[in-house]
């Protein structure tokens, strides 16, 4: 069940990095309490995976095991008089929860429709969309969630939402490990326009973001809801600008792409000049958004 040394190029959507010194893909829930069982055993730090569109992977790689979530999938459906109710396993794409709604009609598709990546990333980044939806965020759908920590292999632990802390791009208040289900749901209350509303979203989307190239979204959180990333990197004059084969998007300044041949090392120093230019012209910190992942 465990490899050795797997590129993880083909496993993040900026498409650059190094290896995983250790590697497992788990198929159930008792798949990854072995994965977690071993690494302890051995000594070995974990660090998870889910659909690697919101991190930055070292080029020197991730030392100990790198434990992707992807065959970690499934979602069942429960259907009360007023609510529907859902479990899903942390690996399932966001797409297949978006169709779990999609089928009464219910809002949560519209904000879950251009979200790439699986439920479990989109439950540690409580991932969400800047327009103002109702639902917009992941910590509006979450009931609860369950986690089988890392240095307690054995037990699988539940956190109701009002147990962790949810905030712009993150959630916090929970053991460090591997989130395995996800408890969502949302009252039965369609909505017929729904489809065309998605379809709106869709194509607003594809025309602001630079899609066909590889990148990890929005690089940089907004600083405030009011003062967007994006425009402070446009405002001083870096859309098209580029170290190695990453640029800042001529399309979307907050989206770094890779022109084909970009390492982790061009993105990370991409990162580091905006954020001295910004800071320098606009007196403004940016955080990034992405999670930086392996040795740095
Ligand atoms: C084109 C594009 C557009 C995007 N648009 C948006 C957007 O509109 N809004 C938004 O919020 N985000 C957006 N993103 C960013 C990204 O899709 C989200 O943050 C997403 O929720 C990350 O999910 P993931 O499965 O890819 O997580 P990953 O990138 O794989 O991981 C993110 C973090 O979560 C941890 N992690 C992942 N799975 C688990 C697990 N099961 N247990 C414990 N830890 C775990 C990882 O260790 C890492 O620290 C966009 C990305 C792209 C490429």
């Amino acid at each position: 069940m465990i490899q050795q040394s797997i590129d993880l190029k083909d496993l993040n959507s900026w498409k650059v990095g190094g290896r995983a010194e250790h590697f497992c893909q788990p198929g159930n829930v008792d798949e990854v309490r072995q994965a977690l069982e071993w690494a302890k055993e051995n000594k070995v730090k974990v660090t998870p995976l889910g659909g690697g569109t919101n991190v930055l992977v070292s080029d020197q790689g991730i030392s100990g095991l790198v434990l992707q979530t992807k065959k970690l999938k499934g979602v069942a459906e429960v259907l009360t008089t007023d609510r529907l109710e859902l479990t899903v396993l942390a690996g399932t794409p966001k797409f297949e929860l978006m169709r779990a709604f999609m089928k009464h009609r219910l809002s949560p598709a519209l904000f879950l429709s251009g979200l790439p990546g699986d439920v479990g990333g989109g439950v540690v980044m409580n991932a969400g969309v800047r327009e103002k939806r109702e639902p917009r965020e992941f910590c509006e759908i979450v009931d609860w969630f369950e986690v089988i920590p890392f240095d307690r292999p054995d037990q699988v632990v539940r956190y109701s939402k009002d147990q962790v802390q949810w905030v712009y791009r993150k959630s916090t208040g929970w053991d460090p490990g591997v989130i395995v289900r996800v408890g969502c749901s949302w009252p039965m209350q369609p909505i017929p326009t729904l489809p065309k509303e998605i379809k709106a979203a869709n194509e607003l989307r594809k025309s602001k973001q630079p899609l066909e190239w590889p990148s990890c979204g929005s690089t940089f959180k907004n600083p405030s809801p009011e003062l967007s990333a994006g425009q402070l990197i446009d405002q001083c004059g870096l859309k098209g600008f580029q170290v190695g084969d990453a640029q800042v998007s001529p399309k979307h300044a907050n989206f770094l792409i890779n022109l084909g041949q970009a390492t982790a090392t061009d993105v990370s120093n991409l990162i580091q000049h905006i954020q001295e230019r910004v800071k320098s012209e606009k007196g403004v910190e940016l955080q990034t958004e992405v999670r930086r992942l392996g040795e740095w």
